[in-house]
Parts: C-alpha cells; structure tokens; sequence
C-alpha cells in the first residue's frame, strides 16, 4: 500500500481516509481508526508510543509504517514579559522559529511558512539569512503540534503567519497548514483567528481570497508610496503597491497594514496622507511596529513619541490605528532574529576553536 510521506501533510479529512484504509487493510475492527485520528492533532501524541489506549503490537507497527514526524527543540527562552520563543531543529537540519504571545485573553502563536525567506527586505533578519527552502505542510501546523505537545494548556487561541518567510509563496503548503489549523478535525482554530501576513505576493492572495473560510489578511505595506517601498522592500519591483492594494479589495473581511516604522523612511508627512489615503480607501485598520534591530543597522527606528503622534494623527481622520508593543525584546523575539543570533554565535564558537 502506499503511504504519504507523513500523515501529518494531509488536510485532516485525506488523513482520515487513509487511517480507514490503513485499519481496513490491517485486517483491525473499525473502531481503531477511530482511536488514531484524534492522535495526529486533536488530542497529539509525540509517537505512537505515547498511545497507551493502543496494544503494543499496533504502536510498534504504527510507528513504522504511519510515523508521526517531529521536530526538535533546539532553544526555548521567556521573556520577562511572558513571551516565548522556540527555535525548532527541522529532520534537515534546517532551523525555523515560533514566537507565543500570551495576554490576558488570548495566547497568540507567530508560525513561519518557510526557512529564511527570499525577498530580502532591508530591516528583517529573515531577509539577511536569505531563502533556504520552503516548509512542508506538516512543517507549519507542526510547530502549534509541538507546542501542544510540550504542554497542552499553551494550545494557541490566534496563530499569525508573521514568523519567518512569505507564506504566499509557498501557497500549496500554506494552503493545506490553513486547513490543518483551522478545520475541527485539526485544531479548530476560528479562520477569524488565523492572520496570514503578506509583503502582497498578488497570486497568492487571489488564492486565498477565494477560499469560502474568512481567513484575515495583514499586508506589510511600509510605504504608502512605490518610489520609497521599493528601497525598503524589493518585491516592489514584481507586484506593484497599486496591484497589491487592488488584490486586496478582493477579501470580503476587514485589512490590516503592517507599517514598521523607519526614522526619515516612512514616517514623514507625506508618508502619513499616504497611508491615511489607503487606508481610508480600503477600510484598513493599521498596525505600527516599531523597528526591531537585526535587519540593515543604518536603519533607525521612529522615536516612540513620534510614533504615538503618527498613531493619533491616523485616528484623528477616523483610520484604526495600534501601535503594536515589542514584545519579548530581552529574547530577540522579532521575526529570524533568534536564528541570526545562533547562526552569528556558531561561527563565533567555530573562528575561536
Ligand atoms: N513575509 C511576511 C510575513 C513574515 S514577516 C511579511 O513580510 O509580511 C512578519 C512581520 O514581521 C512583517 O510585518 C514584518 O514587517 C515584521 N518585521 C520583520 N522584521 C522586523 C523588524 N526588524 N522590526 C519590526 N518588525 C519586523
Ligand atoms: Fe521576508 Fe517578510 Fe522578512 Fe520581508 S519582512 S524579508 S517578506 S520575512
């Protein structure tokens, strides 16, 4: 019979078929399969091992033919203010990070879609380490699974695609984890829950615009204005702000602008009736993130008062606007910093040696 390469990189529903086929071809009574299925994401065992429900005969041979891929811990760290970081260990050796977000009403995981990213944006570590490849579906539902396994009561409530990489250009991945993360046969997590974050790759949010579930969708914009965004962001090169932001007029739910804040880049006046002018046109509400290091040190980051008065001056002509807190500075929780900073301390560890 032929099996895929992991259960887990099945939409919930395919997995279940298979495990019937699997049950059926086993020669077992059909309430086992029943016993599986819950086993990949609802309620996840780290191997078949841990399913004590199941006779040792079956574990042993679950673990051979159907295995349940994992990946290792490589470094978990706290923040003072609660956050926690993992970097993961993929099977190649391949290193990739989540990022949970705990508050008082909900605890939101940052996933990443693919390892390093290829797109290169100026202020993001990510886009320093460059593309390395892009993660299998299993991969990017795997780190909420890992999470879940090294304690349940940490199941996330909200998962942004804000880790590393661009999720849209690993669609048929990204496409199959939404289905994963969201179906109740998976994890269930609302799709108003589930925030896909985009530098505005058009194909890709064409394909998810027109998936029925209402997914939300952030578009880090960085500037209202082509000629500036294109020094900040070279994917302007390839699809154009004025297409991005007709893609965008494509989703039925309510947008986010990402907007990193860049002293003299793109928090001068101009850059603010820009931003208001879109905003205003897409119904968007705005998320201000003050510059984390780790990208191109020439870049400084807005002052925070100056951030507060741009923030206001948003609300002022009616835009929702938040400034989003840093979190989890002390940790280098931002977006590839953590893997940065390994990858940096290694060749130190290996130039001493
Ligand atoms: N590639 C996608 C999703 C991953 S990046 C995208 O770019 O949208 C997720 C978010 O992290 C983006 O909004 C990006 O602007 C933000 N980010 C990256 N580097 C940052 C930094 N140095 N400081 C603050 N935010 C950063
Ligand atoms: Fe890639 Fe997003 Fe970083 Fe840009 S901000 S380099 S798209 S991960």
């Amino acid at each position: 019979m032929t099996t895929p390469r992991s259960l887990l990189d099945l939409p919930p529903l395919h997995a279940a078929a298979t495990i019937d086929e699997w049950v059926r071809q086993a020669g077992l009574p059909r309430y086992r399969a029943e016993q599986l299925k819950p086993r990949l994401w609802k309620t996840p065992v780290g191997s078949w091992q841990e399913a004590t429900e199941l006779p040792q005969a079956l574990r042993d041979r679950l673990d051979t033919e159907l295995p349940l891929h994992r990946f290792e811990t490589e470094v978990v760290q706290t923040s003072s203010d609660g956050t926690r970081k993992y970097l993961w260990k993929l099977p190649d050796g391949e290193k990739i990070e989540s990022v949970l977000i705990p508050t008082a009403t909900r605890r939101t995981l940052c996933i990443s879609s693919q390892a390093g990213c290829a797109l290169g944006c100026t202020f993001c570590a990510t886009g320093l380490m460059g593309f390395r490849r892009n993660l299998h579906p299993w991969e990017i539902a795997g780190q909420v699974r890992e999470v879940v396994l090294r304690n349940p009561d940490d199941m996330p409530t909200n998962i942004v695609f804000m880790g590393m990489g661009e999720p849209l250009l690993n669609w048929p991945a990204v496409d199959i984890a939404l289905t994963i993360l969201n179906s109740p046969e998976g994890f269930g997590i609302g799709a108003r829950h589930i925030t896909i974050s985009t530098v505005g790759i058009v194909p890709g949010m064409l394909a998810l615009a027109a998936r029925p579930e209402q997914f939300r969708l952030a578009i880090s914009l960085h500037s209202p204005h082509a000629e500036d965004r294109v020094g900040i962001m070279p994917i302007e090169k390839k699809y154009h702000l004025k297409d991005v932001i007709e893609a965008a007029g494509a989703f039925k739910k309510r947008i986010t602008f990402e907007y990193v804040m860049i002293a003299g880049r793109n928090d001068r006046q101009k850059d603010l009736d820009g931003l208001i002018g879109l905003a205003l046109r897409l119904g968007a509400h705005v998320n201000l993130l003050p510059l984390h290091p780790g990208g191109d040190p020439t870049l400084r980051p807005t002052s925070p008062a100056d951030i507060r008065a741009f923030a206001a001056a948003l609300r002022e002509v009616g835009v929702e606007a938040v400034v989003r807190r840093s979190r989890g500075l002390d940790i280098d929780a931002a977006c590839g910093q953590l893997h940065v900073k390994m990858a940096r301390k290694e060749r130190r560890v290996r130039e001493e040696a």
